[in-house]
């Protein structure tokens, strides 16, 4: 984009919004977090697993960090949920001395001898995480091992506002970073932003621009804009295929369901769900504020019951996270009006979704018990009960 483009836009912000009343609030908000609650020279002595974790109260560092300062820098329906933190409670399991920790993707309980020495790290990564930020090796923090990107990046932006953009979501920062001509570095999100807002701050028009109006501008003007599209030459269109393959918008959303699904919803609660799915059933459901695509739950339900695994072979691939990589293929394609119900949903290898979709293949049964089908002459009988 064209800075002349980008300060029309900003001209445009300022005056629709009251900005000056939201920077009040911010500021207030920001004074209150670093003076008044968590000042991080007390961290060492004050941060404890108790003022740490949610347990219902609104006093406590994760409490204030992901929902008391929302307005500052929103973080809230982040990928993977309360397993940000990486050690977690809520009001009902605290009162239990219940706490969690994520072990193979799953969330697991453990007692408060065994939390209290976890916290022992994860203070002690916090207190790194602040100092890292305060001497400027911000690149330290992205390679830190602990703790999701999304919430390391909201602790060094309430310690450091002025570093950083108001920006927390990695896909948001290349985004910004993009839209101002600004070198993003891949996997470096929390370097990235401080070089964005630095670079913007050179723009003489943005010298005074605080990290919040910054990024009021981006979510408010820019973030809908379209970068300029691919541009496809008509005859590199071949045929229109009739198998439509997952898209990476839709495995995202996929993948974020399955984190929230796993810290919400138990296996019977899924095959409850699932069962009396209604194919009339709305299109879109809402989970922690934010809306999905209600196929995409039932699909990151099903990778869930099918514990990732290929049907055909058992395979999956693993990621550099630690989770496994499976896809979903429709039985009876949507281009054939195929219905997003688990009997007609089969969680598949990326190999076999191709052999599926592509290969020649013949279906002799199908019901919603199992599936029998040769695929490039082989014979396949798949189980599709929830409970399996
Ligand atoms: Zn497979």
């Amino acid at each position: 984009m064209r800075t002349s483009e980008i300060i029309q836009k900003a001209e445009e912000l300022k005056l629709e919004n009251n900005l000056a009343t939201r920077q009040n609030n911010v500021n207030r908000l920001l004074s209150n977090f670093n003076n008044s609650l968590f000042p991080k020279e007390n961290l060492k002595q004050y941060l404890s697993l108790d003022n740490y974790v949610r347990k219902g109260t609104k006093d406590t560092f994760t409490y204030w960090v992901e929902v008391g300062t929302k307005e500052v820098a929103d973080i809230r329906g982040a990928p993977g949920g309360s397993a940000m933190f990486h050690i977690w409670s809520n009001e009902q399991k605290y009162n239990k001395g219940i706490f969690f920790i994520k072990e193979n993707r799953f969330n697991k309980e453990i007692r408060r001898t065994e939390a209290l020495k976890i916290f022992t790290n994860v203070k002690k990564r916090i207190i790194d995480l602040i100092n890292f930020a305060s001497i400027d090796r911000l690149d330290l923090i992205d390679e830190m091992d602990m703790f999701w990107k999304i919430y390391r990046m909201k602790i060094a932006y309430l310690y450091y506002p002025e570093k950083f953009t108001s920006i927390m979501k990695e896909d948001d920062i290349k985004q910004a970073c993009n839209i101002f001509g600004v070198n993003h570095k891949d996997k470096y999100p929390v370097y990235s932003n401080s070089i964005l807002i630095k670079e913007i701050r050179k723009i003489a028009y943005f010298k005074n621009w605080t990290s919040y109006m910054i990024g009021s501008l981006f979510y408010g003007k820019l973030k809908a804009i379209k970068a300029p599209g691919k541009f496809i030459l008509d005859s590199a269109i071949v045929e229109k295929k009739n198998v439509v393959s997952e898209d990476e918008a839709d495995i995202e959303e996929q993948e974020e369901l399955v984190d929230i699904i796993k810290e919400t919803e138990t296996k019977e609660q899924i095959i409850e769900e699932l069962t009396n799915l209604k194919s009339n059933d709305p299109k879109e459901i809402t989970v922690h504020g934010k809306t999905y695509k209600r196929n995409n739950k039932v699909i990151a339900q099903l990778k869930i019951l099918r514990n990732f695994k290929c049907q055909i072979c058992n395979g999956n691939i693993l990621k550099s996270n630690g989770t496994f990589y499976v896809e979903a293929a429709h039985i009876k394609s949507k281009s054939q009006k195929g219905p997003e119900t688990p009997d007609n949903i089969l969680i598949l290898c990326p190999n076999h979704h191709k052999e599926f979709d592509y290969g020649k293949k013949n279906i002799l049964a199908h019901s919603i018990e199992f599936i029998e089908f040769e695929l490039n002459d082989k014979l396949h009988k798949i189980d599709l009960n929830l409970r399996v």
